[in-house]
């Protein structure tokens, strides 16, 4: 799981976080595959770190 982010004066979770997804591998089932904001707004590919799958 990805790790959250905290505002260390408060507390709350970073509304940034919120953006961010963690899904399962289309191919083999892997959980915990992890996108920031970032990467989704400039379409990034992702790789499964078990099976190597490449995709969108
Ligand atoms: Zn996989």
């Amino acid at each position: 799981m990805a790790q959250a982010a905290y505002d260390t004066q408060y507390g709350d979770k970073l509304i940034n976080d919120s953006a961010d997804i963690t899904f399962d591998c289309p191919k083999c089932g892997f959980k915990s595959i992890s996108r920031s904001r970032k990467a989704r707004q400039l379409s990034k590919p992702y790789t499964c770190p078990k099976c190597g799958f490449i995709g969108p």
